[in-house]
């Protein structure tokens, strides 16, 4: 995909119906994520629940992909492969999800503490999520793609966190990985203009410790060089004038979390 798609109000209408489906998916896992759970017990019922609305899971088999869902566990950063790791107290767990609806793309991602973390975890969740929220306020009519990854870039160094760099966001439609890339880190003012009709996943990828990271050979899964945790959330959204449109949601996993801590 080497130029930009720019969407039309139905094409976003169909992205945003694309992500509310990951984003329930979402609540799904967050209704039974925590200690005893494999994390492959996650994969198979975001893959049904995908299923049973219509949807196709994106990952799966996306180059190769083997899974429906990507889950990175403690210092994996993402593409981690869901497998027999029974979930216990203390675990940091990066969930990834994409769907395909009706052709259209959605792709979202969220990270769960597995019962308590440590404070550096508690502190590197909030944080990652705040960056999420700021890189996201930017995508904007007026905004550059570099207004972006400073915004991000500025929040997580200043709590003294890696910002990863290897990998970026993207734009989302009839790809699941489209342009532009939308980078976490940024000079302010720099990169392509953001216009109406862009749609574009932020996915802040912030580490505990440095911001170096290994690729390994399973082809997929990255993690952190210094074995630190590291966190993700993603949204995807839609640039408009005045205020950003955000097609995913993290509603349905926030509701599922409140209800879980009052019990
Ligand atoms: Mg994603
Ligand atoms: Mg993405």
């Amino acid at each position: 995909m080497s130029k930009i798609n720019y969407k039309s109000v139905e094409e976003i209408e169909l992205i945003r119906e694309s992500s509310l489906l990951v984003s329930k998916t979402l609540g799904e896992i967050a209704k039974v994520i925590g200690p005893g759970i494999t994390t492959i017990e996650l994969n198979k019922l975001a893959e049904t629940y995908i299923r049973d609305n219509g949807g196709v899971p994106a990952f799966l088999n996306y180059h190769g992909f083997p899974y429906s869902l990507c889950i990175s566990l403690n210092d994996q950063v993402v593409h981690g492969f869901p497998g027999k790791h029974v979930l216990v107290e203390g675990d940091l767990v990066s969930v990834d999800c994409g769907v395909i609806l009706n052709k259209y793309y959605g792709d979202s991602a969220f990270t769960f503490a597995i019962g308590e973390v440590s404070d550096t975890v508690k502190t590197l969740m909030r944080v990652t999520r705040e960056c999420l929220d700021l890189g996201v306020e930017k995508a904007v009519v007026g905004m550059r793609i570099g207004d972006i990854g400073y915004a991000v870039q500025e929040h997580a160094e200043k709590h003294g966190f890696g910002v990863v760099k290897e990998l970026v966001g993207h734009g989302v439609g009839l790809h699941l990985h489209e342009k532009p890339e939308v980078p976490n880190y940024g000079k302010r003012g720099s990169g392509i203009k953001l216009e109406e009709g862009m749609v574009i996943a932020i996915e802040p990828m912030i580490n505990a410790g440095r911001a170096g990271v290994k690729f390994w050979d399973d082809g997929w899964t990255v993690s952190t060089s210094d074995k630190k945790p590291s966190a993700h959330y993603e949204h995807t959204v839609a640039v408009k004038k005045g205020k950003v449109d955000i097609l995913s949601s993290f509603s349905y996993v926030d509701n599922v979390l409140k209800e879980k801590n009052n019990n």
